[in-house]
């Protein structure tokens, strides 16, 4: 067997396509803009790159972007003062502090300083309590992504035995919970490995929807995944550069081994990666919905 490859690009270019819609409706029903603020702090390449996609990609669907970029040597009280302009700045709903921040920022002290309803990540602790006891308004991006691949691709959820490799705040601990819901696309069985886990690959085998979000090229090799199984690889590992100077990038499962025994797995690049955006989108109309009275 081959697998089928998830198109997180597709996907993701379909999702877009329709929120540029709901977008322009909303502009036009209620005279509301989505606006979302990315703040970074620094210059870290990466970071820059990330933020440039983001603002590229709320354009494009129709938002008003800003774009608010601060020295490295930014003080912790002048990023938390912006954020409080940005929280009762009526033309913003969504707001986006880039990780990492430099060392002499309290990361948790800002992410706690972003009104929850401005919490377009999802990583807010009210948004977090929503999520676990069902009731999210903002699930984290990424593993919002996850879902929607599953769900598009009209994988069987409902019941499913899901393993989860992983249990980082961002990924791993959202995934299982948005999955274990008893709601439409969810309710499954879910299962989480880690570093402390004894014999994974007693738990991967048994998985018919296989998540992998490790941080570690080949975490999950052929010998770890059921015939037929749904591997999703979140994971997204340099080593080393392409013949072009760009980054060469493998996710964390053994992909060509793999591929010949899962029904469905998802690329990397091409897979989760796309989704993460989408899906900051998807938060930031929905938090300018709200904010309208509409949703
Ligand atoms: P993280 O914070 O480093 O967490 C990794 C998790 O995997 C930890 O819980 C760790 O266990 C577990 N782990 C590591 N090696 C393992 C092994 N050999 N066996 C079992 N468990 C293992 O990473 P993260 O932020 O969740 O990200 C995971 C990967 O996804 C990274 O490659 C990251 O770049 C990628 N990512 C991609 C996107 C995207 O948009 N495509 C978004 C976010 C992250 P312990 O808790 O025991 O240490």
């Amino acid at each position: 067997m081959t697998a089928k490859l998830i198109s997180g690009t597709e996907v993701a270019r379909q999702i877009r396509e329709e929120l540029t819609g709901e977008t322009a409706r909303l502009k036009e029903r209620c005279g509301v803009v989505p606006g979302l603020v990315t703040i970074l702090v620094g210059k870290n390449p990466a970071s820059m790159s990330y933020v440039a996609g983001k603002q590229k990609t709320a354009k494009e669907i129709g938002f008003h972007s800003v774009q608010e970029n601060l020295p490295e040597e930014t003080t912790e009280g002048e990023l938390l003062a912006l954020i409080e302009r940005c929280n009762r700045d009526e033309k913003i709903h969504g707001i986006l502090v880039q990780l990492p921040l430099p060392r002499q920022i309290d990361e948790t002290k800002v992410l706690y300083a972003i009104d929850p309803k401005k919490d377009v990540d999802g990583f807010h602790p009210v948004n977090v309590g929503k999520m676990v006891i069902g009731q999210a308004d903002y699930l984290p991006c990424t593993p919002a992504g996850i879902q929607q691949l599953l769900v598009r691709s009209g994988v069987k959820i409902d019941g499913a035995e899901v393993v989860v490799v992983g249990r980082s705040n961002i990924v791993g601990k959202p995934i299982a919970n948005i999955l274990l819901q008893k709601q439409p696309g969810a309710n499954a069985t879910v299962t989480i490995c880690h570093t402390g886990t004894r014999d994974m690959a007693l738990h991967t085998r048994r998985a018919d929807i296989l998540i992998v979000a490790a941080g570690r090229p080949n975490a999950v090799t052929a010998d770890m995944v059921k015939p037929g199984a749904v591997v999703i690889d979140v994971g997204v590992n340099r080593i080393g550069t392409t013949p072009e100077g760009k980054a060469k990038l493998v996710g964390d499962v053994d992909f060509e081994a793999v591929r010949q025994k899962a029904s469905f797995i998802t690329p990397v690049p091409g897979g989760v990666g796309p989704m993460t955006i989408t899906m900051l989108m998807a938060n930031t109309l929905k938090a300018a919905q709200i904010a309208a009275g509409v949703r």
